[in-house]
């Protein structure tokens, strides 16, 4: 190992041997546990590592599994079949298998840093190739955090420990492996890890490796925003958002990824802190029942507080509040995309639930069933009921609409002033649902709020 770039101590092995932990193979993937014992039988190391040897440990059912192994990629292609190499500098190998896909790595040497940061060139400025493979040692001591850090080995079953993982795991407490100062420099992306694996194992970050937020945490400023969207991702799609934004806010990093959502909420709005919160709830709930989430939604609830300000800022001086909303959407998500990379795909989606929000409350016949066939009804309609606690009148506009959809279209015509159905409305997919529950419900009183009382 480089000397130049760890300066720990070296590590110190603990061997856990089959008796003495919990992982057993039937919490194993099939497919992992094919990929582990093929490279055994070809004479190869070959261990389980990461993300899932901790989360088996703590009883929990890891998400994926990754490999690490002394074969190189070329030696693993060589292995199986079905395998792709990926990367170029760090070349990963990807067994798959249908829908799984195990990922195999190489030891990987501490030559060169940069996480997943790719750099080619090492602070001399030599180009580095030669000591891109490592010990397992080195592997262990170049990832983040000393819970990720475990190996469990096909060999015996047994649990290899150098850094202190298996403490940290009873202490419920990360840990960084090295210097904190060094290794968020390397990678800022760290400070965001420990904040979202300490939400998600339900841990505390151990002081060394949380005092450098306050002090570096500006570095994230300056991570690639496709690799911070990716993050963002994985905070709150991945079934622990609230957790992970509420940590990521006492830890002061939300300010640099989301900078108007933690502006607007140091502000003290509590609105908007009762939309985003049950927005991240109703997220978690979703995943947690196996139904699908669209990251747009997500973000149209975090950057609302922003948008809606600008575009009444917009109105205030005289705009037509379409152009308003526009505008403001326009430059909400601008500002955003310099941070965090958020498909255009999504923006389209989020610009168009925000700007639906005000034609809610417009409650004219016409508008009524052309907004109610509108592609983003749906996801327009739910995002108007988090809006709830803005003000009574804003409930109240969410049960009208509520209400609204649970009518034949008849009556609901009828509600709204007679004249029958508008025939020149296209039946979408997102109209179906009003006649699909007709049934359901008798219709009791008049539409309330009327006439758009928010
Ligand atoms: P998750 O439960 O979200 O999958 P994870 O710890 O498995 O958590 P991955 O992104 O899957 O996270 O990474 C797998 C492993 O790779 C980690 O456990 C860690 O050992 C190592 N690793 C990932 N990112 C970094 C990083 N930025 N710096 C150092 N090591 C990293
Ligand atoms: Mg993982």
């Amino acid at each position: 190992m480089n000397p130049e770039t760890r300066n720990e101590v070296p590590p110190t092995l603990r061997v856990i041997p089959r008796e003495q932990h919990s992982i057993s193979r039937k919490n194993i993937s099939k497919a992992a546990l094919r990929v582990l014992y093929r490279l055994h039988d070809a004479g190869f190391a070959a261990y389980l590592v990461g993300g899932a040897v901790r989360d088996l440990l703590l009883g929990g059912h890891p998400k994926d599994f990754d490999v690490a192994t002394d074969a190189t990629p070329d030696e693993v292609k060589a292995l199986f079949r079905n395998c792709r190499l990926i990367g170029r500098r760090f070349r990963l190998a990807h067994v798959v298998f249908g829908p799984e896909i195990i990922e195999v790595a190489t030891f990987r040497g501490t030559g060169e840093e940069g996480g997943e940061g790719d750099r080619h060139i090492a602070t001399d400025g030599r180009i580095v190739r030669d000591n891109i493979w490592g010990t397992i040692e080195e592997d262990a001591v170049r990832r983040d955090f000393r819970v990720n850090a475990l190996y469990y080995d096909i060999a015996d079953f047994s649990v290899r420990d150098f850094v202190g993982g298996m403490q940290d795991l009873e202490d419920r407490t990360m840990r960084l492996i090295g210097d904190p100062d060094q290794r968020y420099r390397e990678d800022p992306v760290r400070m965001l890890r420990a904040a979202r694996l300490a939400a998600k194992l339900g841990f505390t970050i151990d002081a060394a490796a949380s005092a450098p937020f306050a002090t570096l945490g500006h570095l994230l400023t300056e991570a690639a925003p496709a690799r911070l969207f990716d993050e963002s991702l994985k905070l709150f799609l991945g079934g622990h958002g609230l957790k992970s934004f509420k940590m990521l806010e006492a830890c002061g990093l939300l300010k640099f990824l989301f900078p108007a959502t933690a502006r607007a909420l140091e502000r003290g709005d509590n609105a908007l802190r009762a939309l985003v919160e049950q927005g991240l709830a109703n997220t978690d709930a979703r995943i947690a029942e196996g139904k699908s989430v669209t990251p747009a939604f997500l973000y149209a609830v975090l950057l609302w507080g922003e948008v809606r300000d600008q575009a009444q800022g917009w109105i205030a001086q005289g705009y037509d509040v379409n152009e308003a909303w526009q505008h403001a959407a326009v430059r909400v998500v601008g500002e955003q995309c310099q941070r965090v990379a958020i498909p255009r795909r999504f923006t389209f989606t989020m610009e168009e639930i925000w700007s639906l929000q005000p034609r809610f409350e417009q409650i004219h016949r016409k508008r009524v069933f052309r907004l109610m066939s509108h592609p983003r009804f749906r996801a327009a309609f739910d995002f108007l009921l988090l809006r709830a606690p803005e003000s009574d009148g804003m409930r109240e506009l969410g049960e009208w609409w509520a209400h609204a959809q649970q009518l034949p279209p008849e009556m609901l015509a009828a509600a709204l002033g007679g004249g029958g159905v508008p025939v020149h409305e296209p039946s979408t997919s997102s109209s179906a649902p009003a006649r699909k529950r007709r049934r359901r419900r008798k219709p009791t009183g008049r539409g309330k709020g009327g006439s758009g009382d928010a």
